[in-house]
């Protein structure tokens, strides 16, 4: 996900760079908040439009109690799937909000309208909804860290932002540095999923400074988008290592392969 200048239109295009980005500024504040996906007016800023809203593939019950995987067949509650009975995952639970596909990779991550501000409330929002019954519980919540190297790439880390947003305002609730990635990884598209864990091995570690915090707490742990899992469970392996007591994790959209368990 890249944070591009954004124009609203090719009027713009001919400015220079900071100029065009001070123009765009006025526009927003002389326009109508937009819809993050399309043109549509909306009321407040960092919101879907109704149609939009409607196009994303939320995900709901039944679904495994550990790792959120969406079951076809409504069962006990406490039913886990396939993937996490062989091998159980070293967070207490995961939940995403959408199923990720081409329409929440248009609608949320390409986002045509908004500032990060807006974009990060708007995501938090959908966050909320799949992890509404532990967010009230948590006592510490971040986000995934971005190793420095992508952190100047992408220049904010969307993650820490909706972590942020969630923790509304709560003092010491919100820890943005509490995991630190310690060394680059390969980007991880295109890896298997046992490719991921190995590249991912050793590439987050608690920031020494929160430390004492993590023991015997309840740690909400916040990421975008969940490809295979690789990334949020070795954070969760790590908080685990720190004696986090209990690692809810929750992302904007998760990947849901079909016909076979992937989660990993
Ligand atoms: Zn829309
Ligand atoms: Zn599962």
């Amino acid at each position: 996900m890249m944070d591009e200048p954004r124009t609203r239109d090719g009027r713009l295009s001919g400015l220079r760079p900071g100029a065009r980005q001070l123009a765009r500024v006025a526009l927003d504040l002389l326009l109508p908040p937009q819809c993050l996906a399309c043109d549509a007016v909306v009321a407040e800023p960092g919101r879907l439009c109704a149609r939009c809203f409607g196009q994303v593939d939320m995900i709901t019950d039944p679904m495994c109690a550990i790792c959120g995987l969406p079951f076809d067949i409504a069962g006990a509650p406490d039913r886990i799937c396939g993937a996490c009975l062989a091998d159980r995952p070293p967070f207490t639970r995961s939940r995403s909000a959408a199923r990720y596909d081409d329409r929440i990779r248009d609608a949320l991550l390409g986002f045509k309208h908004g500032d990060r501000a807006d974009r990060a409330a708007g995501l938090a929002r959908l966050v909320a909804r799949a992890g509404h019954p532990w967010l009230g519980q948590a006592d510490l919540i971040t986000g995934v860290p971005l190793h420095r190297y992508r952190l100047l790439r992408r220049r904010y880390n969307q993650a820490v932002m909706i972590a942020d947003v969630l923790a509304r305002g709560v003092p010491g609730l919100a820890i943005p540095d509490l995991m630190l990635r310690t060394r680059a990884t390969r980007t991880q598209g295109g890896l298997s999923g046992s490719a991921r864990r190995r590249n991912l091995r050793a590439a987050f570690a608690i920031n020494p400074a929160h430390a004492a915090l993590v023991r015997g707490r309840h740690v909400v742990l916040v990421d975008d988008v969940i490809t295979t899992g690789a990334t949020v469970s070795e954070c969760a392996k790590v908080l685990r290592r720190a004696g986090a007591a209990e690692i809810t994790v929750l992302a904007v959209a998760r990947v849901v392969r079909t016909g076979h368990t992937t989660y990993v």
